[in-house]
């Protein structure tokens, strides 16, 4: 069988009932509700990943997720914060914020990260999943100089180098704003790394715009990269736009992979 992850948490009722439908994953279809499920426990691991809000309010142009995700609904913060605290007491030293589109949290993903450090002072590691370098704010940055017990690396959900691309996907960055991002984290951590996602070969992408990705990694001292080369997805407007062939894509994002090495 096939659950979804509101299932899944009552996996019992569905193990002991015969199977008459082989996939049930409510979750995709329920767009305007949080599917509330507490996650208590990850055996044997000292990180939990504790979800703050599905779905994504977005439309990149490559992406097929907000069709089957649905738009944004936030995690009330009072059950995140329950949720936090009962991990905490069954010892679990870092806590992962996680979500679709995490930094588009309701009202406010600063203010929530905020009052989780304000009500767990004692929490050894707050750490985040993937972050939209759009979406981080000044308030976000000021926590991340005040807090020691914010995790110093930032996974950033970059994509490419070159601003025509990332207009074309649809992003709300630019290459600056990632600079500078990261340049402001450093200041107040000096310790600090960054990760980032990155596309390889999107349609339209040229050579010299492939290359402003190479270069981008080492103005913002990106050291952790999650290479992928560009797949389509039907449905997207970017599986209508001129394709760069599959080889490009293989082949540039295997540079890039090297460039990670490096
Ligand atoms: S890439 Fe991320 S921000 Fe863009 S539409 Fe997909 S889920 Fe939303």
């Amino acid at each position: 069988m096939v659950l979804g992850n509101r299932e899944k948490a009552e996996i019992e009722k569905y193990l002991n009932s015969p199977i008459t439908e082989k996939t049930i994953v409510g979750d995709i279809f329920d767009y305007d509700s949080y599917d509330r499920y507490v996650i208590t426990g990850f055996e044997g691991r000292e990180r939990a990943f504790v979800q703050i809000q599905q779905g994504c309010n977005h439309r990149c142009t490559y992406c097929i997720v907000p069709f089957a995700r649905g738009n944004n609904r936030s995690v009330p913060e009072a059950d995140i914060l329950h949720q936090i605290g009962e991990l905490l007491e069954r010892g679990f030293a870092e806590i992962c914020l996680t979500g679709v589109d995490a930094c588009s949290y309701q009202p406010s993903f600063s203010q929530l990260v905020r009052h989780i450090l304000e009500r767990f002072p004692n929490l050894p590691s707050l750490q985040f999943g993937s972050l939209d370098p759009a979406a981080v704010d000044d308030e976000f940055i000021a926590l991340v100089g005040k807090y020691p017990n914010i995790y110093p690396h930032f996974h950033l959900s970059i994509q490419s180098g070159d601003n025509l691309v990332l207009k074309r996907m649809k992003r709300r960055h630019t290459r600056e704003q990632v600079i500078e991002l990261c340049n402001k984290i450093r200041k107040l951590r000096p310790e600090a790394t960054f990760g980032a996602d990155f596309i390889c070969g999107f349609p339209t992408e040229t050579e010299e715009q492939f290359e402003n990705t190479l270069k981008l990694v080492d103005e913002a001292k990106i050291s952790k990269l999650h290479v992928f080369p560009y797949s389509e997805r039907s449905g997207t407007p970017a599986a209508l736009m001129p394709q760069v062939s599959v080889e490009v894509r293989r082949e540039r994002a295997k540079r890039l992979r090297q460039k990670g090495e490096e």
